[in-house]
């Protein structure tokens, strides 16, 4: 197995851990695991990308900035918000400070030179090998069905206008058949789901569009500067509620980590936002209760294969009492399935600063 490492060194202005923190358990790490990348971030500062660029490349691993796209970035510059399809402000749920989770407009120009525009003002110079990708979605669930049902700004509307679709008339649709709307006929992890309702299956398919226009964008924008770009997923069993079709998102990238998250109840977390679907579509017909056992994860690892980018699902290492409840268990049965699928490697999500050791050590296959 062939690791990526996740490090969540802090929000822009709030530095998590010390440069001499991070290299420690990095070097921790290395010693025990074959990684090839490190993707870290996003706290603005320089000298601390700086000195641990030069210890990774010193041991032969790229180093990945990680970057929210569609949400954070209001904190540091203007953005255009996000509405629902009704012309109002999706909004945002209280989950914990400095990580907000309120998502910005995914058409919006403004928007989409802001990821180009923070990288360029704060980490150009840091000595990165590539960006790793986060938030490149709508809201989710976790605002009912407003945050699927989103953007339906003035911008989105032209988009969805230009693709042969009225949102004025999703949300008639919606406002008439309520959960219904969503009502689907099947689900395969490889195919996706079949909506019955064909003004929800066409707002789901040129939601993914969108989404999909703004990311190949912006990861076109990075690959002319030389660097690297891996995609951060919601599951398959999530993906297009937030505009994500793994066909159509992964056409640019050079790899993908689908968040395969099965002890993470907080948003990504695969039982924890499947479980706000499930609440929040009482009424639509076709929806089973998943349990989140292996063979969930291995029906959801048949979603990724024939896509054209690398493969590095993304598993929970780090442990939190009632947020993420993993073990070395967990841990190596994950990786285990992940290897026998094919993957191409796996990415130790998402803060192995935040890792007991022996969850590091139950990585080695
Ligand atoms: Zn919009």
């Amino acid at each position: 197995m062939k690791y990526i490492l996740q490090i969540f060194a802090g929000s822009w202005q709030h530095k998590n851990y010390e440069t001499e923190e991070i290299i420690k358990r990095l070097s921790e790490i290395i010693k025990i695991l074959p990684v090839e990348k490190a993707i870290i971030g996003w706290v603005i500062d320089p000298f601390l990308y700086k000195e641990i660029g030069v210890f990774l490349h010193a041991n032969g691993i790229e180093m990945l900035l990680w970057l929210p796209v569609f949400s954070e970035t209001d904190l540091l510059l203007d953005v255009d918000a996000s509405e629902d399809v009704w012309g109002k402000p999706v909004g945002a749920p209280e989950i914990e400070a400095g990580d907000g989770f309120t998502f910005c407009c995914p058409s919006s120009q403004k928007n989409r030179n802001n990821t180009k525009l923070i990288f360029d003002t704060h980490f150009v110079s840091c000595g990165f090998d590539g960006v790793f990708l986060d938030r490149i979605r709508t809201q989710a669930f976790v605002m009912d069905v407003r945050g699927p049902l989103s953007c339906g700004c003035a911008s989105c509307r032209s988009f969805y206008e230009s693709h042969g679709l009225s949102l004025s008339a999703v949300a008639e649709r919606f406002d008439r058949l309520h959960e219904r709307f969503f009502d689907i006929s099947s689900y395969s992890p490889k195919d996706g789901y079949a909506f019955s309702d064909p003004v929800a299956a066409s707002f789901f398919d040129i939601k993914a569009d969108l989404i999909a226009d703004a990311v190949n964008e912006t990861t076109r924008y990075f690959h002319a500067k030389g660097l690297s770009v891996g995609l951060d997923l919601f599951a398959p069993l999530l993906g297009i509620f937030v505009g994500q079709d793994y066909k159509k998102i992964t056409k640019e990238a050079d790899f993908i980590k689908p968040m395969l998250y099965r002890r993470t109840e907080a948003p990504a977390g695969i039982g924890y936002d499947y479980g706000l679907l499930l609440d929040c579509l009482n009424g639509a017909s076709g929806f089973q209760p998943v349990s989140t056992d292996d063979d969930l994860l291995r029906a959801q690892l048949l979603g990724l294969q024939d896509l054209p980018c690398a493969k590095y699902p993304g598993i929970e290492v780090n442990y939190e009492a009632g947020i993420v409840e993993t073990d070395p268990a967990y841990i190596r049965d994950s990786l285990q399935i992940i290897r026998d699928c094919g993957a191409d490697g796996a990415v130790l999500s998402w803060d192995v600063m935040m890792a007991p050791m022996e969850h590091i050590l139950a990585a080695r296959l």
